[in-house]
């Protein structure tokens, strides 16, 4: 397969008037080619400012003051405004949180078509409204004709979600970053679109990024899953592993969360450290059930289990600890 995108080090803060906000600090992790990678961890935790980062979205008062972020062999992090806009949209499509803030509102869709292909100069065989025709049968849009000559406005959440994908896939990227892609959708057409994204990424042998708060959709969607806690990664592997064997104490709480029939839903309590005053050592000490002696002042180093399953927890190297 080999290696699409590998970040090392993403480390992004936020100037605000409380104080320089820690959100991303350090972050490592890598997506390697026709693969689906899933971020997730609670709302708050850094995976959308970790994915803005990487794609150049952050701004002011946000700044990324540290890391690379090695796509197909160039720096996303190195790259200018121009540069990275051209890499953007053609080599890795973005699918937002909010579809309508994709979207241009005074712009009638097949403009909004026809300028992506202009920006990229790219000339297609046919019109740039075939194309945008065939992008849309693409997502399933039966009669993309009403579609392309109406506004963003006069769609539904599913409807503008489904051409923002096709959006997103018009110029055949290779890596697809999608962050919470069905928020805001009820539950069956949440399930139509994660179906027609990844069929639309698997089929042309694309790589995915997929940021969730949802394990279940980790477990269906995902080969390798990321978990986030306080803007690090204290969690990666197979998602099999990770969700069969969990390792840190954060995601075994994670997945006791998820509700099960027949079983006591066990709620995460407590709240994420606070972000300005980033608490030394392991930052879930405050909510960990298993804290010990050195995981307020130490931060644990990685420990890596079977397939390459990695996690960061004291625990790893004190098996003996009575709890
Ligand atoms: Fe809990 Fe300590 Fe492990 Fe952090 S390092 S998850 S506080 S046991
Ligand atoms: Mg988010």
């Amino acid at each position: 397969a080999g290696r699409l995108l590998e970040v090392s080090g993403l480390t992004t803060r936020f100037d605000t008037p409380d104080g320089l906000v820690h959100a991303v600090n350090g972050v490592d992790f890598h997506v390697d080619r026709a693969e689906i990678v899933g971020v997730v961890g609670e709302s708050g935790c850094g995976k959308s400012v970790t994915i803005r980062s990487i794609l150049g979205l952050v701004r002011p008062p946000g700044r990324v003051v540290d890391g690379t972020a090695m796509f197909d062999g160039v720096d996303l992090l190195g790259l200018r405004g121009a540069q990275l806009r051209r890499l953007r949209g053609r080599q890795i499509g973005f699918i937002a949180q909010n579809p309508f803030s994709a979207l241009n509102p005074v712009l009638r869709i097949h403009r909004q078509f026809a300028n992506i292909m202009a920006a990229h100069g790219v000339r297609s065989g046919g019109t740039a409204r075939d194309r945008a025709r065939t992008a849309l049968a693409d997502v399933g849009i039966a009669g993309p004709d009403r579609v392309l000559d109406g506004y963003p406005h006069q769609l539904s959440g599913g409807m503008a979600q489904r051409v923002v994908i096709a959006m997103a896939m018009l110029l055949d990227p290779a890596l697809v970053v999608a962050d919470e892609p069905t928020t805001g959708l009820d539950l069956t057409v949440q399930r139509q679109i994660l179906d027609l994204i990844r069929g639309l990424v698997q089929q042309h042998g694309r790589s995915m990024l997929l940021v969730t708060h949802d394990l279940g959709v980790v477990a269906q969607y995902c080969d390798r899953v990321v978990v986030m806690y306080a803007g690090k990664v204290i969690e990666h592997g197979a998602v099999r592993d990770v969700l069969n064997t969990p390792r840190h104490p954060y995601t075994q709480a994670l997945i006791r969360a998820v509700p099960r029939p027949g079983q006591p839903l066990v709620h995460l309590t407590g709240r994420l450290p606070d972000l300005v005053d980033y608490p030394r050592g392991c930052p879930f000490q405050a909510r960990c059930p298993d804290a010990f002696a050195p995981c307020d002042h130490v931060i644990p180093e990685a420990a890596t289990v079977g397939g390459g399953q990695t996690y960061w927890c004291h625990l790893s190297k004190e098996p003996e600890v009575v709890r």
